[in-house]
């Protein structure tokens, strides 16, 4: 049997047993509730960060926490070669919010699993190789996502590359153009840009994208992976400026923090994936579903999105007041 560490040794404790690939705040947090996270030191912090963009309901949202130990009790997994309702409630409550024609889910873990399964289904169904992304972009750290990640300092240590990747400049019309042709599997952006900083492109932008990608046949992927469920006041960015992209990969915030991701993809799309196809073990397990199906349920019961926008109008005007705040 382990025994309970002390705190005061759980730093080293880390340190000790961890691999030391990240940089870490100088505290243990020990509990969060709604916005706020506690240490063991005794300290309250309001976070901003939200667990890396993910708790998309608060910390330990009650609601949520009442879902996943129901989940629990009943079935904590089992695979998708069987039925089950939570799944069929959690795939009914995403795709419903979702805008049309996007009407169908593919459960993963992560983000990066999503956009590795959005660029393989693009490349398997139109059986082209060429994926165009954007310079500044981040999708993930697996071969796939990195290829597709536009900042070197993710890039530099990985090898092999995939081949087939190309980078356009974020909002440019022109330069997207320059290389979009008829061997072109897909064009995969966030929609706002994240890690590369916080770049929006103009309505024009995803309206051309959407009508070029057509234009040769390429599909479009948004990575919401940090636009989705609820951050930007609107569910998905999918849909703004009447531009819907053919899939859109998410993760993050859509369970509230337990580890999920998902693929959303035309029904178009959907029927020429064949059985065997795709696969995963763990996504689309019962808890993450639970997890997820109470998130939806939150945002929207508890009118999130427009918390969402009226906070994020009063943070912009207040913080833009600021002289020690620039933008870059
Ligand atoms: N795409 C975007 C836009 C992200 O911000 C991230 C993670 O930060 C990913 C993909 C990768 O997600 P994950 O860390 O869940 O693999």
């Amino acid at each position: 049997m382990t025994t309970q560490p002390q705190l005061e040794n759980l730093v080293a404790i880390e340190e000790q047993y961890q691999v030391a690939t990240y940089k870490k705040f100088p505290f243990v947090i020990e509990r969060g509730q709604d916005v706020w996270v506690y240490t063991s030191e005794g300290d309250r912090y309001l976070d901003l960060y939200g667990g890396h963009a993910v708790v998309s309901t608060g910390h330990s949202h009650p609601r949520i926490v009442q879902a996943i130990s129901n989940q629990a009790s009943r079935l904590i997994f089992y695979s998708n070669l069987v039925y089950n309702d939570a799944r069929a409630r959690a795939a009914k409550a995403l795709v419903e919010i979702a805008p049309e024609p996007l009407a169908k889910a593919f459960f993963v873990n992560s983000g990066t699993e999503a956009n590795e399964n959005a660029m393989k289904i693009a490349r398997m169904l139109t059986g082209r190789l060429k994926i165009i992304s954007f310079e500044g972009a981040f999708h993930g750290r697996t071969p796939g996502s990195v290829s597709a990640t536009g900042l070197a300092r993710y890039r530099e240590n990985v090898a092999p590359l995939l081949e087939g990747h190309f980078f356009a400049d974020f909002g440019n019309v022109a330069s997207v153009e320059s290389l979009l042709d008829e061997e072109t599997a897909a064009v995969i952006l966030e929609p706002i840009q994240s890690m590369g900083g916080v770049f929006l492109g103009e309505p024009e932008f995803y309206q051309a994208l959407r009508e070029m990608c057509d234009q040769v046949g390429a599909m479009l992927i948004y990575d919401e992976v940090q636009t989705g469920m609820g951050r930007t006041g609107e569910f998905f960015f999918a849909g703004v400026h009447g531009v819907v992209p053919d899939m859109v990969s998410l993760a993050k915030g859509i369970a509230s923090g337990v580890p999920m991701g998902a693929l959303l993809m035309t029904d178009a799309i959907a029927g020429e994936i064949k059985t065997g196809d795709l696969g995963t073990t763990f996504g689309g397990g019962p808890l993450a579903c639970a997890a997820l199906e109470a998130t939806v349920d939150v945002i929207r019961e508890e009118r999130l999105l427009e918390n969402v926008r009226e906070n994020s109008k009063y943070l912009f005007e207040e913080l833009t007041k600021l002289a020690m705040i620039e933008e870059a």
